[in-house]
């Protein structure tokens, strides 16, 4: 676990997965079972993928669920632990348990044709050449920022929900919260208890009376990214199909006022934001809650992305090209969907693997 490759060296393996969350251990678990030479490649210095990066207040007990990674329950966890810590630790006994062949820290930069069939993965660490790519790499590096006249004039802070450390820094300021997301309603939920809040949403946020029930209304929700995902359009964020669930802290924050949700602004000026009874409201800080968009930067040169925007796939296998499988995307954007993923990418390149010539052996 850990090692690092030496640069400029070039290495023959049947399978690289990319990323260790979720998805890429997932997948490195069940390619752990078969027969072909797989590595994993990691950009993070340390295990638990994006969770390391959670904002201190997302803790186990305010998470949605995590699903344990395959064979190996989680530990009774205190709901008062940050994810940010309890998760990653987790993760880490799963890698020391596991020794699987992961490579940290390793960022992909891109994966381009070789000869014979064979891709290219171009690293800071090497060179790997391989029959398939396992794309693994989370949504966490390509945050969703949208432009609004007047952005750069901005006087006071921007930041985006990857950038949040916690309510306390926001203290007496006033605070625009963009985003009509779950972590859009975690973040005023907290923030408005230190400062002064505005919410703006494109669209009326739609909040569910009734809870969500996985067998019912998951699966639905289930079928409609995955029939997305097939016809090869944009992923939308999880919340656009399934609408927002009252907890007890946003019915909390709702009754503070808290949740009084504004239209979108139509602009931003030196010291706040237009609104569009054109009116200015004065901000300190404009907070991005705009989620994020699959980090898929180093698929590039492989051209798969349609004219729609989208990268069609068939389960994990992209349909334009099925030596890679990209897992922890679209259906599968959840801990229990990376799970299901992964396991579904490495049957499917079994099978196909099986029937190619033998594997390349490291040089
Ligand atoms: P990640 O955990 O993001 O792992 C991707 C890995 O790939 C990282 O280690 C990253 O460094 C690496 N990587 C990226 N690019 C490269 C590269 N070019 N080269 C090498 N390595 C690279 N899901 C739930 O089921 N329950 C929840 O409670 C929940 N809460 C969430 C809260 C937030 C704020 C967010 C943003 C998401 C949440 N999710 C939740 C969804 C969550 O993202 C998934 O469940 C799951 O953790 C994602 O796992 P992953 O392996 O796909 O991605």
């Amino acid at each position: 676990m850990g090692e690092p490759s030496g640069a400029g060296r070039i290495e023959h393996v049947d399978v690289v997965v990319i990323g260790a969350g979720q998805a890429g251990l997932s997948a490195g678990h069940h390619l752990q079972r078969t027969d072909l030479d797989f590595v994993v490649l990691d950009a993070e210095d340390a295990p638990g993928g994006a969770w390391q990066h959670r904002w201190e207040s997302l803790r186990m007990g305010t998470v949605n669920g995590i699903f344990g990674l395959p064979g190996f329950p989680t530990p009774p966890l205190d709901d008062a632990e940050p994810s940010r810590s309890a998760v990653p630790r987790y993760f880490a006994d799963f890698e020391d348990d596991r020794k699987l062949p992961i490579r940290r820290p390793v960022r992909v930069s891109r994966v381009e044709e070789a000869a014979e069939g064979r891709l290219r993965v171009h690293a800071d660490a090497g060179v790997w050449v391989t029959r398939a790519v396992i794309n693994a790499t989370g949504t966490w590096n390509n945050p969703v920022l949208p432009q609004y006249p007047g952005t750069e004039s901005f006087a006071g802070r921007q930041m985006h929900t990857r950038d949040y450390v916690s309510a306390e820094e926001h203290a007496g300021h006033r605070v625009a919260v963009v985003g009509g997301g779950i972590s859009a309603v975690q973040l005023l939920t907290e923030i408005s208890r230190h400062a002064t809040t505005f919410w703006y949403t494109r669209r009326e946020p739609v909040f569910r009376e009734e809870g969500f029930r996985p067998e019912v209304e998951g699966r639905e929700t289930i079928e409609r990214v995955t029939a997305a995902a097939e016809a090869g359009l944009p992923t939308q964020s999880i919340v656009s199909y399934t609408g927002l669930v009252w907890s007890a802290e946003a019915r909390e924050a709702a009754a503070r006022g808290a949740l009084d949700r504004r239209p979108m602004f139509t602009g931003i000026e030196p010291h706040g934001v237009r609104e569009a009874d054109g009116t200015l409201t004065t901000v300190d800080t404009i907070l991005w809650a705009t989620g994020f968009r699959p980090s898929l930067e180093h698929l590039a040169p492989l051209n798969l992305t349609n004219e729609q925007g989208g990268i069609a796939v068939r389960g994990t296998e992209v349909r334009a090209d099925p030596r890679i499988h990209l897992i922890g995307f679209g259906p599968s954007q959840s801990t229990v969907g990376a799970n299901r993923a992964g396991r579904a990418a490495v049957g499917a390149l079994k099978r196909r693997l099986a029937g190619s010539p033998q594997s390349l052996h490291r040089v």
